[in-house]
């Protein structure tokens, strides 16, 4: 069984349709996929309505969250998406990225780039805007040779010349608002490196602590000897070691199927969750 538990739609900022992403977890040999759009769960109904026969749909999502200015990234999955209050701070986190994006749009102008707002927003289509679709903007425009080229300190990276702030999450207080939506969270990517923060052994036991579910072991960024460290961790912990793609369509590479959970991870996952359940197809 071929289990995917992070994947991104044109809901967020991946470039395909959620109902196509459905489509391709099957062409991949799929047999549970999670949408797991940033701060949203707008993609489910279409994602639903073109779930092909035999693929298992995991309701989840990637919350926004920060921590001393590092930003952590927090999956959750099979909560109650009609929870007022994690759709709430969902709803401000939205809101907040946009004002974030047209200030980084505005910075971009000041820095002498040719990127517009107007050009942005209509890269981004029906998508929440974000970094991603500036960084497209910077790349159609040549001022950097590939979209991934744009997150650095020169451009849009953390800390760059360009970057502004946004509203997000105390990944403790994320914790417990999935928990109490009936969910389950799993911390995405916690040692992919790069610009991202590695995410020490203390800072783990504190949130297992607080009733964090699991860790992401296996994702595309993250190095082997990496996930190795991350699954004593997680076994000392008693967190569930899980596993996902981090697909976004073209601007990933359509990788989806690439990295998955284990069936025994996925199990517990959905033993342990009372807010929502899979859907099969
Ligand atoms: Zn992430
Ligand atoms: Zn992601």
């Amino acid at each position: 069984m071929r289990i995917d538990l992070h994947t991104h739609s044109s809901v967020s900022d991946g470039t395909d349709p959620p109902g196509d992403v459905m489509q391709q977890a099957q062409a991949a040999g799929v047999d549970v996929v999670a949408l797991t759009d940033h701060d949203t769960t707008g993609g489910y109904a279409a994602a639903l309505s073109q779930l092909p026969e035999g693929l298992t749909f995991v309701p989840g999502m990637e919350l926004s969250c920060r921590l001393d200015g590092h930003s952590v990234h927090l999956l959750a999955y099979l909560f109650d998406s009609g929870d007022a209050v994690l759709a709430g701070e969902c709803e401000r986190i939205r809101t907040d990225r946009v004002h974030r994006a047209e200030a980084m749009v505005a910075r971009l102008a000041e820095l002498g780039t040719g990127v517009t707002w107007a050009q942005v927003t209509a890269i981004a289509g029906d998508s929440v805007v974000g970094r991603p679709h500036i960084a497209r903007a910077l790349a159609s425009d040549g001022v950097v040779d590939e979209p991934a080229s744009a997150f650095t300190k020169e451009w849009i990276g953390m800390g760059g010349r360009a970057y502004v702030g946004r509203y997000a999450l105390d990944p403790a207080r994320a914790i417990a608002l999935v928990a109490a939506a009936g969910g389950v969270s799993v911390l995405a990517h916690p040692r992919s490196g790069r610009d991202s923060w590695m995410v020490p052994d203390d800072v783990l036991a504190q949130w297992a602590g607080c009733g964090l579910t699991g860790v992401e072991v296996s994702h595309p960024e993250q190095e082997s000897a990496e996930r190795l460290r991350l699954q004593a961790v997680a076994g000392e912990l008693g967190l569930v070691a899980s596993g996902g793609s981090d697909d976004h369509g073209t601007l990933t590479g359509h990788r989806i199927g690439c990295e998955t959970a284990s069936p025994q991870a996925y199990e517990q996952l959905v033993e342990r969750a009372t807010g929502a359940a899979p859907v099969r197809g």
